[in-house]
């Protein structure tokens, strides 16, 4: 009997066409083999931020970058024929920024695309610029404001697959304290059903737990709340920016999502 191969799945890793990241398809596809992945997305910032706070969307430029990724992933494709790959592209909660954002969805069409909130009160809340900002608000308010966003996301349809629904607690811990879900329950249930009414995906992401909180976005707390919403399926994605850190994490949060009894969702 031919021998299975176990799914171990990245559906969302950042190459050198984003701005915060480095390498290229290839460069991701040899750590990938190296780290026994079978399952890849390529999943990079539909936006551009020169400055690394702002991010802009400048169509004809954006739309340019990510035909790049899908010439290098069919590149890849002949070269790693072992490797699954699908393209993705990850889209922030930019409100202002929506049509281009549609704009540049239409043209590149990737296979899926990841709603993430990366922005509260038009505040970037993801990298340590965030930090000053944190410290004048209220913890209650910054959740609030990120689960406010997240479902304004799911509202908008954007992405198969909701990105780190608490990454605010990524330096809102270090302000604030570890993150507290039961304190958020009724708002974590919400986003859940409506995650599941509109077939969008929850994502675990493994970036947190090699950053302060030391926890996934969102944390194994998830499990349950998916499990008393009928949600038998995630996608894991690494979150990583080089190429060395594809899929940290995943194998380890893989097994202790099946001991919850939630599998790894199939994309592709
Ligand atoms: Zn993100
Ligand atoms: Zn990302």
């Amino acid at each position: 009997m031919k021998h299975m191969r176990q799914i171990l799945s990245d559906f969302h890793f950042h190459t050198q066409c984003s701005d915060d990241a480095q390498g290229s398809v290839r460069e991701y596809a040899l750590c990938a083999q190296q780290a026994g992945l079978t399952h890849l997305g390529v999943a990079n910032h539909l936006e551009w931020a020169d400055d690394r706070v702002t991010a802009t969307v400048v169509p004809a430029r954006d739309i340019a970058r990510h035909a790049t990724v899908a010439r290098e992933i069919q590149q890849a494709r002949a070269e790693f024929p072992d490797l699954v790959f699908a393209q993705g592209i990850e889209v922030e909660n930019a409100w202002e920024s929506k049509t281009l954002i549609t704009e540049v969805l239409d043209a590149v069409s990737p296979d899926y695309a990841i709603a993430s909130v990366h922005y509260v009160n038009g505040q970037n809340i993801s990298g340590d610029w965030g930090i000053a900002f944190l410290k004048t608000q209220k913890e209650e308010v910054v959740y609030n404001s990120y689960f406010d966003e997240v479902e304004k996301m799911l509202d908008w349809g954007v992405g198969a697959i909701l990105g780190h629904l608490d990454l605010a607690k990524r330096y809102a811990t270090g302000v604030f304290g570890p993150f507290k879900h039961e304190h958020y329950r009724s708002r974590i249930e919400s986003i859940v059903k409506t995650a599941k009414r509109k077939n969008v995906v929850i994502e675990i992401n493994t970036s947190g737990l090699f950053q302060y909180p030391q926890e996934t976005y969102p944390g194994p707390y998830i499990f349950d709340y998916l499990k008393d919403a009928g949600i038998s399926a995630v996608s894991f994605g690494s979150d990583a920016h080089c190429p060395e850190h594809v899929g940290r994490g995943v194998s380890l949060l893989m097994q202790v999502a099946e001991q919850a009894g939630i599998s790894a969702f199939r994309l592709f």
